[in-house]
């Protein structure tokens, strides 16, 4: 172990995201106290916020979960909040940490930093190889910022702050909303209300030609938190399941868990994004990290926690 969380004041920014509440659900049976942050305590966009919070909260240790995330869709008509609102947060975050001399600090990137014609599985060195896909280049560059700024200040300061790239995550907490979600929860919403309504046909984006791997947020939580307690490095490190399919197969695996048995149509006027971007799993698998949570079994509760929102938002 290179860093004990036993007795460790641990801030996780971005606590009420699906990734973030993952990561606080994990800690909890660890020996460290979480801190958390909503937006009313500090703006994370908003340096002297930034800077106020964390000299009066003090944290040993960050899990920088917080991130302005979505879809395909949403990555490509919105370029500048992706850009700039990534940058921000992960730049005052960073400073700050470094200011108050937090100890360890855990920066969470994607895999959509990887050139979008990277060999597959992809190894972490294939970091800027090659160009981005053009979807989600602008979230890209500022996700690669952030690893960035961790090597800049291991290297200039020989502070302990490290990477991880998770894969395409799914699971509770995940965001249902059709124009800004991605694949996996947007699949479940449609195949659950053309069951419920008895429509023939659900529509999927693009071809289905294109293949994605999927971890699910209580595995990649488990694996943070692996990182947190046994990783010191300047490089950043892959975090995924080893495994991907197609989105079509995806669909219909989701189609059969949730019990929707039409068609399937695509909208082709809808991209497709990059073709596959399967993360090489070795580095962490020889560390001694593996996921726990099958793809059918993680669809299964997902699918039960979106039942349980959807009749609480009806009561
Ligand atoms: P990406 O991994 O950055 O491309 O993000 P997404 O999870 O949004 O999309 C993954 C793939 O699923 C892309 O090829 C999409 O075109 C495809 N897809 C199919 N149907 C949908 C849908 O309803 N919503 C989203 N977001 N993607 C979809």
């Amino acid at each position: 172990m290179t860093y004990d969380l036993n007795g460790k004041r641990v801030w996780v920014a971005g606590h009420r995201g699906m990734v973030g509440s993952a990561v606080v659900r994990r800690l909890a049976s660890e020996g460290c106290e979480v801190i958390t942050a909503g937006r009313e305590t500090a703006d994370l966009m908003r340096q002297s916020e930034v800077e106020a919070f964390m000299a009066d909260a003090k944290p040993d240790a960050i899990v920088m979960a917080a991130a302005k995330v979505g879809g395909i869709l949403a990555n490509d008509t919105r370029p500048a909040e992706f850009l700039y609102e990534n940058l921000m947060i992960e730049a005052n975050i960073v400073a700050a940490a470094h200011a108050n001399d937090v100890e360890k600090f855990l920066f969470l990137g994607s895999s959509c930093i990887y050139p979008k014609l990277a060999d597959q599985p992809i190894a972490e060195g294939s970091l800027l190889t090659g160009p981005l896909e053009p979807t989600n280049e602008w979230y890209a560059i500022a996700k690669i910022a952030g690893i960035k700024l961790a090597q800049a200040y291991r290297k200039q300061y020989g502070r302990d702050y490290i990477s991880a790239m998770p894969t395409n995550l799914y699971g509770p907490g995940d965001n249902f909303d059709l124009t800004s979600s991605h694949v996996m929860p947007a699949i479940i919403r449609k195949a659950h209300e053309a069951k419920v309504s008895g429509a023939s046909s659900i529509t999927v984006w693009g071809t289905g030609t294109p293949r994605r791997e999927f971890l699910h947020a209580d595995d990649c939580a488990d694996a943070l938190v692996f990182l947190l307690k046994t990783y010191s490095g300047h490089e950043h490190v892959n975090v995924g399941s080893g495994d991907d399919l197609t989105i079509l197969d995806l669909t219909k695996l989701v189609c059969k868990v949730v019990g929707f048995e039409g068609e399937i149509v695509h909208d082709l006027s809808k991209p497709d994004g990059t073709p596959r971007k399967l993360m090489s799993a070795d580095n962490l698998r020889g560390m001694g990290w593996g996921p726990r949570i099958a793809l059918g079994e993680g669809i299964a509760e997902t699918y039960q926690w979106f039942l349980q929102r959807e009749a609480a938002r009806e009561a």
